[in-house]
């Protein structure tokens, strides 16, 4: 008897856009795991279907995007370490007594890259309040940011993180804001764009150039494109800047040592992600 292959693969809505199959895919062929990691694009009126699902189709494990890395969370059996400090969950791997056991490699994978980068900052600026805004709020905090001043397009959902984190960082000095502007860059080292806005072509620029200037490094989260305006806008400002396909580097190593229990090929994975941005 052949046993079918275990299948792993993101869930999310839209995830058209997605490099995590190229990524995980090569470090599966090269470690010759018999696996398989496709894209999962759920409407949210089926996502408790898939998640009820599992065992029956095989599904080994899943990442978690936009918009359900808060939305799993009351599926989830175990919540690792970060997963309840943050407040969200972007790796669930489907244990052999069939619960469901969530982590965030997100906040590892982001802080990573910022070490990487060799971006130390202390006054911060995030642009949303979802899912990937709160395990970057959880990174600054770690590394003791001054300051970490959230804006999002509804109001509660900014107020909510900074009542969330407050207290947990008591060295970090914590806003939200109601308008962009209030951001107020020109007195902050780092800007993280945590929102979609910039994924899509007619996306605009949520940032005025004029606030952009040379101590600001400008990490967007986003990976394709690999070059939103806001990069673009940062660069001729002369300011830092980097997408987020280093994080997603990161935090897809961590999250295929959840599913296989083996070290992650990292620079087969780092290549097929410089493949996959080569087509795009
Ligand atoms: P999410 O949970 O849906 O959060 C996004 C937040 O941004 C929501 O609160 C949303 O508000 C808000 N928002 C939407 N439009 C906005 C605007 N014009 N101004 C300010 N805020 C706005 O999504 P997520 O999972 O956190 O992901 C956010 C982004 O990060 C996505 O582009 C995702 O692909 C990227 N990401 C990248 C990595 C990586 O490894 N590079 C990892 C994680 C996430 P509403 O809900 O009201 O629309």
């Amino acid at each position: 008897m052949t046993l079918k292959p275990k299948l792993y693969g993101l869930i999310g809505f839209p995830i058209k856009h997605s490099l995590s199959p190229g990524m995980h895919n090569a470090a599966f062929s090269v470690l010759k795991i018999k696996a398989k990691y496709k894209l999962f694009e759920l409407p949210a009126e089926q996502l408790e279907n898939f998640l009820n699902n599992l065992k029956k189709n095989n599904i080994g494990g899943f990442n978690v995007t936009i918009p359900y890395k808060e939305k799993v969370l009351p599926y989830l059996n175990i919540k690792s370490w970060g997963v309840r400090e943050i407040g969200a969950v972007n790796t669930v791997v489907v244990t052999k007594d069939e619960k469901l056991k969530g982590f965030n490699t997100d906040f590892a994978g982001f802080h990573r890259h910022l070490k990487e980068l060799k971006v130390k900052p202390k006054k911060t600026a995030i642009i949303g309040a979802g899912g990937a805004a709160k395990a970057v709020c959880f990174a600054l905090g770690k590394i003791k940011a001054e300051e970490i001043c959230v804006y999002d397009i509804d109001a509660y959902k900014s107020l909510g993180l900074v009542s969330q984190f407050k207290d947990v960082f008591n060295q970090t000095k914590f806003s939200a804001v109601a308008r962009i502007e209030e951001l107020n860059l020109q007195d902050k080292d780092l800007l993280v764009n945590a929102s979609p806005v910039g994924m899509q072509p007619d996306d605009p620029c949520l940032v005025e150039s004029k606030a952009m200037h040379k101590d600001l490094f400008v990490y967007d989260l986003i990976y394709n494109p690999t070059e939103t305006k806001l990069i673009t806008q940062a660069k001729q400002a002369g300011a830092g800047f980097s997408n987020g396909l280093g994080m997603l580097l990161y935090q897809g190593v961590l999250s295929f040592g959840h599913f296989t229990g083996k070290k992650a090929p990292m620079e087969i994975m780092w290549a097929a992600l410089e493949k996959g941005v080569r087509k795009l």
